[in-house]
């Protein structure tokens, strides 16, 4: 019997372990080979010419923003259906983040709502694969083109998933990684910036470490401790304990994938036909790695609301989330966005149906089974008699 289903869980082998150790017993345990090694494979498995590697997804959209030389003044665009970062990396940089909304079905930016919100101001627009599932990236670089804007992708969610053929990170300008503890793949905080750019990969890994000349390893290869500082920089390197997780975890990224597309197609062929529950939509043309497995509740059909599902399940031990509280509702951005007062009705509509249910390369088949009968027996349970 099981009496509980976390929302997410590491998965961590021996392998991982033995190289986390290795790299602890070595000299060097930051600015090491073991980044350089993690960033060359990185960046030959998305398929860019370069890749750098950096503490955090956050740190690598706000490099992102620096090396565009977006600042004060700028506009940048972001869906309002995200995570707080991706819109705080152009506030980091003094510019403004507009928020649009999003595609009532891949819950990705709505290119019509892009496009509307394109000024003058414009710099740039960073999409966002919701879930694991690409944005429509034609469209946006067409639309991008003929606005001469710069697109970044916050790839947060969807290391290995493609679109055309092509991975995701490789088809904007930079592409953004996250390697936080619940990602596709983990160093417990990371992240990874990846362009075509040698001019840009050379600006982000100047930015990385304090804008310094020269890293500390190259100081001692030439006995020099003649350095310069040539920009304000900042302290986002990855280290080498971190690097060692990844390039290990990168080897199982392929079947770590397979494995959440596996419980995904189970989640949804078990809910498929059940009333006022909708599953994800696999779009055309791309491929879904599910870092998200994300359900709507249809209040109308199934007589029970997101929050009194979500209630009952929690107290019936399974782990659930939210992705995401649309930003314009979030206390901060509110006050950023008081004078317009935004609206967006599709955002808001799904932020009440919500839900992301356990998803982790190591679930069982139980565990969902577990997760299904819960939604299901909350459904009829918690059913209002004059609806149903
Ligand atoms: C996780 C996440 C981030 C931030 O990643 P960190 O590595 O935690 O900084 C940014 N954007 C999205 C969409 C995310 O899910």
């Amino acid at each position: 019997m099981i009496s509980e289903v976390p929302f997410s869980e590491p998965w961590i082998t021996e392998e991982d372990k033995r190289a986390v150790l290795e790299a602890l017993e070595s000299r060097w345990l930051t600015g090491g080979n073991r980044a350089v090694e993690f960033e060359n494979t990185f960046a030959d498995y998305i398929g860019t010419d370069c890749a750098v590697s950096v503490n955090s997804c956050t740190a690598a959209l706000h490099l992102a923003m620096r090396i565009l030389d977006i600042g004060p003044g700028d506009e940048v665009i972001v869906p309002v259906l995200t995570f707080a970062a991706t819109a705080n990396a152009p506030i980091f940089c003094g510019a403004r983040p507009v928020l649009v909304d999003v595609d009532e079905k891949k819950f990705t930016i709505s290119v019509e709502d892009l496009t509307k919100h394109i000024t003058q101001k414009t710099k740039a627009v960073i999409v966002v694969h919701y879930a694991g599932q690409s944005a429509d990236m034609e469209e946006i670089l067409e639309v991008a083109e003929d606005n001469n804007l710069h697109v970044v992708e916050d790839c947060a969610h969807s290391l290995g998933s493609s679109y055309q053929g092509r991975m995701t990170g490789s088809l904007g300008e930079i592409g953004c990684f996250s390697f936080y503890a619940t990602k596709n793949i983990t160093t417990a905080e990371g992240g990874m910036l990846v362009t075509n750019s040698r001019v840009l990969a050379d600006r982000a890994r100047l930015l990385r470490e304090h804008a310094m000349t020269k890293s500390a390893i190259e100081r001692e290869k030439t006995g020099s401790w003649r350095y310069d500082v040539v920009d304000v920089g900042y302290n986002y390197r990855l280290n080498e304990i971190q690097a060692a997780l990844g390039i290990s975890q990168l080897k199982r990224m392929n079947e770590a994938n397979q494995r959440r597309i596996e419980a995904a197609h189970y989640y949804s062929d078990r809910l498929k036909d059940e009333k006022g529950i909708r599953i994800p939509l696999e779009a055309g043309g791309r491929s879904h790695v599910f870092h998200l497995y994300v359900i709507r509740v249809i209040e109308e059909e199934s007589g029970v609301s997101r929050d009194e599902l979500f209630d009952y399940l929690i107290r019936s031990g399974v782990g659930l989330s939210v992705h995401y509280t649309p930003l314009h509702l979030l206390t901060y951005y509110r006050r950023m966005f008081e004078r317009c007062a935004p609206h967006f009705e599709v955002a808001e509509r799904l932020y009440k149906q919500i839900m992301s249910l356990p998803m982790f390369p190591t679930i069982t088949r139980t565990q969902q089974d577990y997760v299904v009968d819960k939604i299901l027996s909350g459904r009829s349970s918690c059913r209002n008699p004059a609806v149903g």
